[in-house]
């Protein structure tokens, strides 16, 4: 399926991908046809090794070889500067690539066995939460996508950290499972996200439902008008793993506001809460 150029769904720890061979062009730009995705917002290469890492890139930081060392395979994603080999499509036009070794089995086998890098994002449509199950992506995509591998539910139930190593100090573009303290154990220095965010697509509303998402952090009270009330600060690497589905299921049952309890800022209540306030930050009605 990938060799003839199609699309997959396929399972990864963090959500489910919509892969494609990233060596091809036109496969690549099926997938951006699929999700109705910006052709400037790049796509993350999954790699089986990191030699294969090291061949997509033009320079390949220590920091980035300390950090795959660490987390991969794992929910990592490590951005340097491209190689000459990397397509405009996956890149988004830009001088980097963002490379991760995903740690599902399935995903490490489909790799292995195609023997080349596959570019995949998030397999919804632009925008939209994404899926953790291969019903989620069934549900979404439908007869777009060729086929969808079904690994069951994803272990992490959030998108990968990206930190961008092509930088010196490293920098964090997007919070995930993997914190920030993990990271700068293993990189010593890392630069505080401040200014536009250098990763596209992490500015505007994404991840959004259809219900409204009303965050609700420890000092603020609950309003007495929403419908539900998710509880995300008890547990929340298990908060991390239901969040998709949980929005879904408010989606399904056509709940108009949703108060979520944030977790602290810490470890992976930081992704857990910037993916609550992407939810929330846009109203569709
Ligand atoms: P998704 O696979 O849907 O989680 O989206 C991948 C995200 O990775 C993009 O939206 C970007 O924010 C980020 N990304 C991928 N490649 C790069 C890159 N070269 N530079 C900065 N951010 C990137
Ligand atoms: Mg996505």
């Amino acid at each position: 399926m990938l060799e003839a150029g199609g699309v997959i769904g396929l399972p990864t720890e963090t959500v489910y991908g919509l892969g494609a061979d990233a060596m091809s062009s036109s496969a690549v730009r099926k997938i951006f046809a699929i999700k109705g995705r910006p052709a400037d917002h790049p796509l993350i290469v999954h790699v089986a090794d990191i030699s294969t890492a090291r061949a997509l890139s033009r320079t390949w930081p220590t920091t980035a070889e300390d950090l795959a060392s660490a987390f991969w395979p794992g929910p990592l994603t490590i951005i340097v500067e491209r190689g000459p080999n990397v397509l405009d499509e996956v890149t988004g036009g830009r001088e980097t690539v963002a490379i991760r070794i995903p740690r599902h089995a399935m995903a490490l086998r489909l790799l292995q066995q195609f023997g080349r890098p596959v570019a995949a994002p998030s397999a919804n449509r632009f925008g939209r939460v994404s899926p953790t199950t291969a019903d989620h992506v069934r549900a979404d995509l439908g007869s777009d996508v060729d086929v969808v591998l079904d690994g069951g539910p994803c272990d992490v139930g959030l998108e990968s950290t990206i930190v961008d190593c092509s930088v010196d100090p490293p920098q964090i573009l997007r919070p995930g499972s993997i914190s920030s303290e993990q990271i700068t154990e293993v990189v010593g220095r890392l630069e505080s996200a401040s200014g536009p965010s250098r990763a596209p697509g992490m500015l505007e509303s994404h991840y959004a439902p259809d219900c409204t998402i009303v965050p609700i952090d420890v000092s603020d009270s609950i309003p007495s008008d929403v419908d539900r009330v998710l509880d995300g600060r008890s547990d929340p690497t298990r908060f991390a793993h239901d969040l998709y589905t949980l929005l879904r299921d408010c989606d399904r049952q056509s709940l108009r506001r949703v108060a979520v309890l944030l977790p602290d800022d810490v470890g992976v209540g930081r992704a857990v809460r910037d993916r609550v306030f992407k939810a929330a930050a846009l109203r569709r009605h």
